[in-house]
């Protein structure tokens, strides 16, 4: 058996053709433009790729956005005032500080200043407790993608035994927490995999659905998954250059021998990378349209 292969790329495109016509009716009924800010702190190449991303995107889709780029000594109290001013701005639904930001910046302390209304990031406490909770709010761009993507391949979540590998704040524990909720996309059976999990082939090889977000290439080969399963791979790593200086990505998950097991399988790249920055997306559109009372 080889694998259906689910493509974000696909799945990223459909949404934002969606998200591009409720953009249209937003500016044609309400004179409502969503806006977002991206905040960048340094000169991290990574950062300033997907930042670029994300205003291109923005853009694209009759986004209004901001990119505001600050060197890499701005101080905490410089980056805390700049967050206010934005919060303040009715022309600004959405507000991203690229993370990670300068060791000599407290994270938590600036994203706690975003105002929950705009942290189409997901990150703020208000937002993960309404997540955790089953409550309407933002959910956090990457979870919210492997969820979509699911949701839009058809597969059966109610029931299902799932596995998640990784239990980081921004992707494994909110995967984890939004699949064991009581609604569509989730009734999940959860199980949450870490490095001081006892047995972790026991758990991966018993999985209908697997989501993999570790950070280490290739780690999960097909003699760790049952056949059948359903395979989200979360991780991208660099492990290496191409001739053209083009970085060469590989997943968490050993693409060739697992989708020949698996029923299903997202590549990297191509996979939940697309769904990232278009959820960003739809958080803005909601941010501006909550702004409206619209929702
Ligand atoms: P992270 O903060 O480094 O967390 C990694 C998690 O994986 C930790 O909980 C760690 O366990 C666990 N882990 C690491 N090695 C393991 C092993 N050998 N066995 C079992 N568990 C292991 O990483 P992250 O931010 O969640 O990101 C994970 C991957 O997803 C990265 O490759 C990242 O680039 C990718 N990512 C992709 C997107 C996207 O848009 N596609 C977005 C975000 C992240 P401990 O907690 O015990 O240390």
């Amino acid at each position: 058996m080889s694998a259906k292969i689910i493509s974000g790329t696909e799945t990223a495109k459909a949404i934002r053709e969606e998200l591009k016509v409720d953009v249209a009716a937003l500016k044609k009924k309400h004179n409502l433009v969503p806006g977002l800010v991206t905040i960048l702190v340094g000169e991290n190449p990574a950062s300033q790729s997907y930042v670029a991303a994300k205003n291109k995107t923005a853009h694209n889709l009759g986004i209004y956005s901001e990119q505001v780029t600050l060197p890499a000594d701005t101080s905490e109290e410089d980056l805390l005032a700049l967050v206010a001013q934005h919060n303040n701005d009715p022309k600004i639904h959405g507000i991203l500080v690229q993370l990670p930001l300068p060791k000599h910046i407290n994270e938590a302390k600036v994203l706690y200043a975003i105002d929950p209304g705009k942290d189409v990031d997901g990150f703020h406490p208000v937002n993960v407790g309404k997540m955790m909770l089953g409550e309407q709010c933002f959910l956090p761009c990457t979870p919210h993608g492997v969820l979509e993507l699911l949701l839009r391949s058809g597969v059966e979540t109610s029931g299902a035994e799932v596995v998640v590998v990784g239990r980081s704040n921004i992707v494994g524990k909110p995967v984890a927490n939004l699949m064991l909720q009581k609604r569509e996309g989730g009734n999940a059976t959860v199980t949450l995999c870490h490095t001081r999990t006892r047995d972790m082939d026991f758990h991966t090889r018993r999985a209908d659905i697997l989501v993999v977000a570790a950070g280490v290439a290739n780690m999960i080969k097909a003699d760790q998954v049952k056949e059948g399963v359903v395979v989200i791979d979360v991780g991208v790593n660099r492990i290496g250059m191409s001739e053209s200086g083009k970085a060469i990505l590989a997943g968490d998950v050993e693409f060739d021998s697992v989708k020949e097991k698996a029923a299903a399988i997202t590549p990297v790249p191509g996979g939940v990378g697309p769904m990232t920055i278009t959820m960003l997306m739809k958080n803005t559109v909601q941010a501006a349209r909550q702004s409206a009372g619209l929702e």
